[in-house]
């Protein structure tokens, strides 16, 4: 397989010369203090750390976006298409397990009926992604089987003494990096092979190396439904929704009607199955504890999903649950406590 490579100096130039011909999106560092995917703007740069406080699934599965507009005249209703072809954008400096995270969300929006909202922006999407060469103590990619020195997407970038380098792994890839060769040379794979390995070194130092899946799945959903634990674990969950919100595999999403005086604008909004009116009825509600919803998202990730999935968890490991929860609970903290009750 070809590969390609810039010098780091350059790599504002590649960021130009990739904007000139289709939206790009970089993580980088804000003022807030957090690094975030944002659209590129001249001499932005790339965060070191990759470690964006939410994840890249924002721009296949917007926080909220239009799906249609009802026009009303009198006794008639006309619906307004407000579908239009996305344009092409890139995606650039994805850690592994965000990419890990679009076969997911394919699995679940691209299933029939397909979504065609979020298609048109998986279509119209190229992911380089960027081996992880700074995993922080929170990461866990690993548990579940995603090698964060070896990402996947359409081109994987490496970054090994003072050069980025390219390989690319799709069509796409080929075509974007083809599309910037004027600044690319074509090298051996060598460097490529000591990136990663200076990676495996950094993984062995995580502390959640040692964690695994082993216990959950499909096969164990009385056991672990019924388990005791989740009375303790729940007790303090403020149904906040921040893991849902920050979690780049949770899908759930609501629907709902606003009027704004000249049309009603039909728009959906992401939703948790951790706040206490999701997917309220007028028979009640299905889950009213707090304990029903906690057990709920985390069932729907090490259980439900994996049955549905061949295997596949809902989870990727990205650890912003760990870092993100105002209580501090989080997926590793359930997996454990689930395990030792086990043991
Ligand atoms: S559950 Fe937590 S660690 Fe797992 S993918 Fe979601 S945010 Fe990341
Ligand atoms: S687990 Fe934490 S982040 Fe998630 S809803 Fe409960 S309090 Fe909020």
């Amino acid at each position: 397989m070809s590969t390609y490579r810039i010098r780091e100096e350059r790599l504002p130039a590649l960021f130009e010369e990739t904007a000139k011909k289709r939206k790009l999106y970089l993580p980088t560092d804000t003022a807030e203090g957090v690094a975030a995917f944002l659209p590129y703007r001249e001499g932005m740069t790339l965060t070191a750390s990759l470690n964006t406080s939410r994840s890249a699934k924002d721009l296949f599965f917007p926080q909220t976006e239009t799906l249609a507009d009802f026009k009303v005249s009198g006794r008639e209703i006309a619906v307004v298409d407000v579908r239009e072809e996305c344009e092409d954008f890139l995606l650039f400096g994805v850690r592994a397990c965000d990419v890990k995270s679009f076969e997911i969300l394919d699995r679940v929006f691209l299933a029939e009926p397909v979504d065609s909202f979020y298609k048109n922006r998986r279509e119209h999407g190229t992911v380089v992604s960027l081996a992880c060469a700074s995993p922080v103590e929170t990461c866990f990619c690993g548990t579940f089987g995603i090698d964060c020195a070896d990402p996947e997407g359409d081109a994987a970038a490496y970054r090994w003494e003072g050069y980025y380098y390219f390989v690319p792994l799709t069509e796409k890839g080929e075509e974007y990096l083809a599309s910037v060769e004027s600044l690319l040379e074509e090298t051996d794979d060598g460097p490529v092979w000591d990136a990663k390995g200076e990676i495996y070194r950094k993984k062995e130092r995580l502390p959640l190396k040692s964690l695994t899946t082993e216990g959950f799945g499909g096969e164990r959903t009385k056991e672990l439904f019924d388990s005791e634990k989740w009375e303790s674990l729940s007790e303090a969950c403020l149904g906040c929704g921040t893991c849902t919100y920050v979690c780049p595999t949770c899908q759930c999403f609501d629907i709902r009607d606003f009027d704004t005086g000249r049309q009603i604008r039909r728009y959906r909004c992401w939703d948790s199955c951790m706040v206490s009116d999701f997917t309220k009825m007028a028979g009640g509600n299905p889950r009213p504890t707090q304990k029903e919803r906690f057990r709920q998202r985390f069932m729907h990730k090490l259980v439900y999903f994996p049955a549905e999935n061949e295997g596949i968890f809902g989870c990727v490991g990205c650890g912003r649950c760990l870092a993100q929860c105002p209580i501090s609970m989080n997926i590793v903290k359930v997996m454990k406590a689930l395990k030792e009750e086990k043991e």
